[in-house]
């Protein structure tokens, strides 16, 4: 019987794996954020998790501080990061470089790029942010300008946004395996439109830009939403929105969180294009 057994391990484990594979840890890192990441979290983990792709576990830090916080980062595929707090511990802080420079993925969410302003490695892993005593100090705006990218490099602080809007997103790089087979223009629900970000944007690549509306309060331009940004081995992607729960429902960005978490943490997409989509003129969200 046991012999049976391990002849039958033998032919499953010589199956190959399905096209969508096993499926990938996902670690969602909050505890310390200027929004409501009680609220926000269970969306992305449900978010993730109904894809099929991701187990998904959080590390929560203390309310304040972050005396012992230490996340499992090397147990993981990708890190979710959904906070804007205290600094870590610099064990904690190594782990992660480590953890990323060695191939790990990373996902930035909407303030996540706000966090550890004086942070270099970190700054240099989000490609850009806002906030924190951010300015030109910290490397350029970038714009899109006669459909090239445009590093902006006059003064100012980094970091705004108008009030909360629908808004139009147009992919500036549709054959990247997160954007690929994607409406190339499609419109996100009520959400905060991330402007005047700057950093030092190396080995970065913007996926997806918005126009950033004077008449919002916005700067006029068009702004980078959705990057790709390669950090040693590892890959991230940040996208700059997801406010609150009412921009965590729309399926765009659900669509490109989940896509971007695959690609962060294997370097390939394998999920499917849905076939309910946002339009160029109609958002969509989920209940
Ligand atoms: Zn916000």
């Amino acid at each position: 019987m046991r012999l049976i057994l391990s002849l039958f391990a033998a032919l499953v484990s010589a199956v190959p794996a399905l096209a969508d594979g096993p499926k990938l840890k996902a670690l969602i890192v909050d505890g310390q954020n200027n929004h409501n990441w009680k609220a926000t979290t269970p969306l992305l983990t449900k978010c993730l998790e109904d894809c099929g792709r991701f187990t998904v576990s959080v590390a929560t830090s203390p309310e304040k501080g972050t005396v012992g916080f230490a996340p499992k980062f090397a147990d993981c595929g990708v890190v979710v990061l959904n906070y804007n707090g205290t600094e870590w511990p610099a064990e904690t802080k190594a782990d992660f470089l480590a953890f990323v420079r060695g191939g790990g993925g990373v996902v930035v969410v909407h303030a996540t790029d706000n966090a550890f302003a004086k942070w270099p490695e970190y700054n240099e892993l989000i490609g850009v942010g806002g906030w924190g005593g951010r300015t030109e100090k910290d490397g350029p705006y970038l714009r899109l300008r006669d459909g090239k990218i445009f590093r902006d490099e006059r003064a100012g602080p980094g970091g705004n946004h108008g009030k909360q809007h629908e808004f139009t997103l147009a992919h500036t790089d549709p054959e990247h395996p997160i954007t690929k087979g994607l409406p190339p223009v499609w419109k996100h629900t009520q959400d905060e439109l991330y402007d005047r970000l700057r950093g030092p944007a190396k080995n970065l690549t913007v996926l997806a830009f918005a126009h950033s509306d004077k008449a919002t309060g916005g700067t006029g331009e068009k702004e980078p939403i959705l990057m790709v940004i390669e950090f040693g081995k590892g890959r991230v992607f940040h996208t700059t929105m997801g406010h609150d729960v009412k921009s965590i429902q729309c399926v765009g960005f659900q669509t490109t969180l989940q896509r971007g978490a695959e690609w962060a943490a294997t370097g390939k997409v394998t999920l499917p294009v849905p076939k309910a989509f946002p339009s160029a003129d109609k958002s969509l969200a989920t209940e």
